[in-house]
């Protein structure tokens, strides 16, 4: 007899505990207010099984149908020589191919490319030259993530975007209890007990509100999916103790998602897939956390003198700036307006005025709702900035400034003191060849095919005492096919610390002028900047950063100067 009460009591309290543990129920939201409609809906960030992702895109694609979505842009890790699928309507969903590419500062997203030419892997600079001259944008992938090796560290870049939020990023920070928390109820209300992991990542955001002082830069929520977690890491989706499918894609799609504003899609797969990526790029995108109530529609105009315009925008300041906020909110929503990272209006319910003196700056809206998950809570509505009275191209190409002081290394005649250096596999020669107004100098290269050659081809210059005095170095070159060298600079004595700058050139000649202050040193040991008192060698180097194994090219250099 008190046996069984024992039992039901051990029965009665858990059922009491996972109550009380139980994420609220997704919110009911009123109609759409006038002048707002329903959002094209997607997510960003996916992977399938053709990398550390559990299921083929068919079957990511029929999960996001299931979740109300329109569409999915699928990111598995690559060097971006994969071409691209062609964008597709898939049981009704638009499937868009891009890219996750690590770097050495992290991973970027990177979508609407072309195939690359060569691999794209180097410094996050690099990379994203390297996509923008593929007709792609570039966005920061899990900035904030807790393992070092996957936070973003370059943020110079100039980057189309960054993922404020990701999923993958969240469920690594948590305390132990919400962990458990989300993992017992997960069974009861999918989304909802996923969306317990996640926080207002206040770094991240504050990071972001100093970049759009700069240029736009959009911010997305972006899932990470791979539909699996590791068996004894807990979480790690590379475990080789095996891994479960959990959360499912479904679930993770119902978790959040992000809604374009102004786009509205055909029913073409290639209209709508670049309506997505320009949509994205344009920063007329916000994400709602759907698990707390969705899916949300927004919209967030300004105006100054004559013109208004909307969220992603620029607007010259012409007058007094009059902003407007319209969402489809419940009454106990909180709108919040910032000006550049600060808070300046907030407003309940689901409309916010905002009149501001001719102020410019980066306009943005959040949304908040009552009991929203986190320390500090999730923003349920995050939209993009208006850009008022501030600059919104990326400057993709800065201001050059032509050097006026030269001084010449090679021009013409013999290769005093030039030599080779090379894996022992690896083939390379060098030679003069005539050219209009005297000579110039013939690289060729063969990197070996073995990986343990470690392979690549240096052709070392001597470098003279005088690159003290200047800043840069200017040389013209082409290839025959487009690629990447690596010009270096060694210091004298010992094993010689070197410093490198990643340039592109193909077969069109051009002007190479690269700044010695932007050099970064090869080994992490280095001081920072080259010590250039020091240097005693100019390299130019191919080597597997960006040439398959077993490539082989010719290169042609003429005058190289150092210039200030
Ligand atoms: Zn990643
Ligand atoms: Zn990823």
């Amino acid at each position: 007899m008190f046996r069984l009460f024992g039992r039901l009591a051990v029965v009665a309290v858990a059922a009491v505990v996972l109550l009380a543990a139980l994420p609220s129920a997704p919110r009911e939201l009123p109609p759409p207010g006038e002048g707002l409609k329903t959002p094209v809906r997607g997510v960003i960030h996916v992977h399938t099984n053709r990398s550390d992702g559990t299921a083929p895109v068919d079957d990511v694609l029929r999960a996001a149908g299931r979740a109300g979505l329109q569409f999915v842009i699928v990111t598995d890790h690559g060097d971006a020589t994969r071409a691209p699928d062609l964008p597709d309507y898939r049981n009704g969903v638009l499937y868009i191919d891009g890219a996750e590419i690590s770097t050495r500062n992290g991973h970027i997203v990177a979508l609407g490319l072309s195939k690359a030419p060569y691999p794209l892997a180097g410094e996050a600079r690099d990379v994203v030259e390297d996509i923008h001259r593929l007709g792609g944008i570039a966005i920061a992938a899990h900035p904030g993530s807790p393992k070092p090796e996957l936070r973003w560290t370059d943020w110079d870049t100039p980057l189309d975007g960054l993922e404020w939020l990701n999923a993958d990023s969240e469920w690594r920070d948590e305390q132990a209890w919400t962990l458990a928390r989300a993992l017992v109820t997960y069974p009861f209300r999918p989304p909802q007990a996923l969306a317990l992991l996640l926080d207002r990542p206040e770094p991240i955001l504050r990071q972001w509100d100093a970049l759009t002082q700069q240029h736009r830069v959009s911010a997305v929520a972006a899932s990470d999916a791979h539909a699996r977690i590791g068996v004894r890491s807990f979480g790690e989706p590379y475990d080789s103790a095996g891994s479960r499918h959990f959360p499912s894609y479904t679930n993770s799609f119902r978790e959040f998602s992000i809604a374009l504003s102004d786009t509205t899609l055909t029913g073409t797969a290639d209209t709508d897939a670049r309506r997505v990526i320009d949509a994205i790029r344009g920063g007329h995108v916000y994400s709602t956390i759907d698990a707390l109530g969705g899916p949300a529609a927004l919209r967030f105009v300004a105006s100054s003198g004559s013109r208004t315009v909307s969220m992603g925008d620029g607007l010259p300041v012409a007058g007094p700036i009059h902003l407007h906020v319209d969402a489809q909110a419940p009454n106990d929503a909180t709108i919040t307006l910032f000006r550049d990272g600060a808070s300046v209006a907030t407003a309940r319910g689901s409309r916010l005025d905002h009149d501001a003196p001719e102020a410019p700056g980066a306009y943005r809206v959040e949304i908040g709702l009552p009991g929203a998950p986190g320390m500090p809570p999730v923003p349920w509505v995050l939209g993009n900035p208006l850009y008022i009275g501030r600059n919104v191209d990326n400057p993709i190409n800065p201001p050059h400034v032509a050097p006026r002081n030269f001084m010449t290394l090679y021009d013409n005649g013999p290769l005093r003191g030039w030599r080779i250096e090379k894996s022992a596999a690896s083939d390379a020669a060098m030679d003069m060849i005539g050219a209009l107004g005297g000579t110039q100098l013939l690289l060729r290269f063969a990197i070996s095919g073995t990986e343990a050659d470690s392979p690549y081809v240096g052709f070392v210059m001597p470098a003279t005492a005088a690159i003290a005095m200047y800043e840069r170095l200017v040389f013209t070159a082409r290839a025959d096919r487009p690629m990447r060298l690596s010009v270096q600079l060694r210091s004298s004595g010992g094993e010689g610390e070197r410093w490198r700058r990643s340039v592109y050139i193909d077969s069109m000649p051009r002007t190479v002028d690269v700044a010695f202050n932007d050099f970064r040193p090869v080994d992490s040991t280095s001081t920072p900047r080259p010590e250039l008192a020091k240097i005693d060698s100019i390299l130019f180097v191919v080597d597997t950063i960006n040439n398959k194994l077993g490539s082989n090219g010719q290169i042609q250099v003429d005058d190289i100067r150092y210039a200030r």
